[in-house]
């Protein structure tokens, strides 16, 4: 059996059930911390499979990076190796059936992405060829096809782009909002400000999760903690070494339609969402100078004031006129620091420490893409007390070896 049907299967198992709870995992007690999008599709699909969830988050849902990130669905080039590439092909497919069942709004259509300079683009086209060896129906465009699907985009007539058809983006707040809806539904309890402070073990079993609002009796621990690096040492005795790096997301009030696809240019990458919200993000992060650097040595999740964030938010709008001059007519609203859950080795953390088997760990990049899989696979492992073959690649366990890119 090939891993895609494996996945299908699971999903289908745990999907099953006709909007009922399944009843013989009714007694199995699971504390997810963190209200992420991660721990957000992970408790819908663990209550929806009958087990009795609690979600607790430090802050509030979707308030770290599942607020301040650009929310690009896609498995494009850079999702490498093929392994990864081909999680992350089965996470987009999987986000169509979301789509449907929980009324999510993803505005679809693709990405198209250039660089500056004849070497990376060279590169982007040899990518793009792999891509397609894998699956992907990728492919380089000329300025007249880009200009067919995104009148508005300045782009140079002599250039290609790099088109990924199946890409889209998502309003990551209200995706993880709706999983937690979705959780309530199936009985799942959403509590928060509560923080995650310690476990209580007896046998070597977990007993309940304590928190800043009191102890939770419970048989499994769900850690989907993004990038609080210390937790997976604290709470499963195990390291997950992290790398994580911080982004702006600039976000403007609801305007008139300007672009109809995820456009990723040289500095600067954008999307208009369902809502008509244009939402833009930063290819290489805030200029480099001192202040800045001091400011991030605090790892702050918000701007010092709202001038200094909208300053954030209008340097970068000004980067996006020069590729969709319509742009200029955008109010921008929000602006955040978001910090990318980043294990080493750029690649997923998902399953336990053997040593402290009730304690699972959910940790990645690239999470608003994969949230719908990773719900599916964790939940399979937590209710069928099971390791699906396959995600060994991805285990705490692994050696992890830091690598270029992401
Ligand atoms: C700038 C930027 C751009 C990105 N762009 C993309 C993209 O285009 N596509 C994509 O797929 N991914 C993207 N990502 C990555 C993606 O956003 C993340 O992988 C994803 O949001 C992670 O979700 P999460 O639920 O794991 O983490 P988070 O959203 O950070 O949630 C973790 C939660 O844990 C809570 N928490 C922490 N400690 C405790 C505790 N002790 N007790 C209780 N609660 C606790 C926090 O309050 C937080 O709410 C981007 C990220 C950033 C920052």
């Amino acid at each position: 059996m090939d891993r895609r049907t494996l996945l299908k299967l699971l999903a289908a198992a745990t999907l099953a059930g006709c909007g009922h709870a399944q009843e013989s995992n009714r007694g199995l007690k699971v504390v997810v911390a963190g209200a992420g999008i991660i721990g957000a599709s992970i408790a819908y699909l663990l209550a929806k499979s009958g087990a009795s969830v609690t979600v607790i988050d430090k802050q509030g849902p979707a308030t770290h990076a599942s607020r301040g990130t650009f929310a690009w669905i896609n498995a494009t080039w850079a999702k490498q190796p093929q392994h990864y590439h081909r999680l992350n092909q089965d996470s987009v497919s999987d986000w169509g059936e979301l789509q449907q069942s929980l009324n999510i709004p993803i505005r679809w259509g693709g990405s198209l992405e250039w660089f500056d300079g004849a070497e990376k683009q060279k590169k982007l086209a040899a990518r793009i060829a792999e891509q397609r060896d894998w699956g992907e129906p990728a492919r380089m465009i000329s300025a007249a096809e880009v200009a067919a699907l995104e009148p508005n985009l300045e782009f140079a007539a002599d250039a290609v782009a790099a088109f990924s058809p199946n890409d889209g983006a998502v309003d990551p707040v209200l995706a993880t909002n709706t999983l937690l809806s979705a959780a309530k539904k199936f009985g799942a309890i959403v509590l928060h400000p509560s923080e995650l402070v310690d476990v209580s073990m007896s046998g070597g079993r977990l007993v309940s999760v304590e928190t800043t609002t009191g102890s939770i009796r419970a048989d499994r621990l769900v850690l989907a903690t993004g990038a609080a690096s210390d937790l997976p040492q604290r709470i499963a005795d195990i390291d997950v070494p992290q790398r994580s790096t911080p982004g702006i997301i600039a976000i403007s009030k609801p305007m008139s339609r300007v672009i109809n696809r995820v456009i990723v240019a040289p500095g600067i990458h954008m999307h208009q969402r369902d809502d008509g919200c244009l939402v833009l993000g930063e290819q290489d992060g805030a200029p480099q100078t001192k202040a800045h650097a001091d400011r991030l040595m605090k790892r702050p999740n918000d701007f010092p004031s709202p001038a200094i964030a909208q300053k954030h938010g209008q340097r970068m709008l000004k980067i996006a006129t020069r590729f969709v001059p319509e742009a200029a007519a955008a109010a921008i609203d929000k602006t955040y620091i978001g910090w990318r859950p980043l294990p080493l080795d750029g690649h997923p953390v998902l399953g336990t420490n053997p040593n402290r088997k009730d304690v699972y760990i959910a940790i990645m990049h690239s999470g608003v893409s994969l949230a719908p899989i990773i719900g599916q696979l964790a939940a399979h492992e937590i209710v069928n007390n099971t390791a699906i073959a396959g995600l060994e690649l991805y285990r705490p366990t692994r050696p992890f070896k830091r690598v270029k890119g992401y």
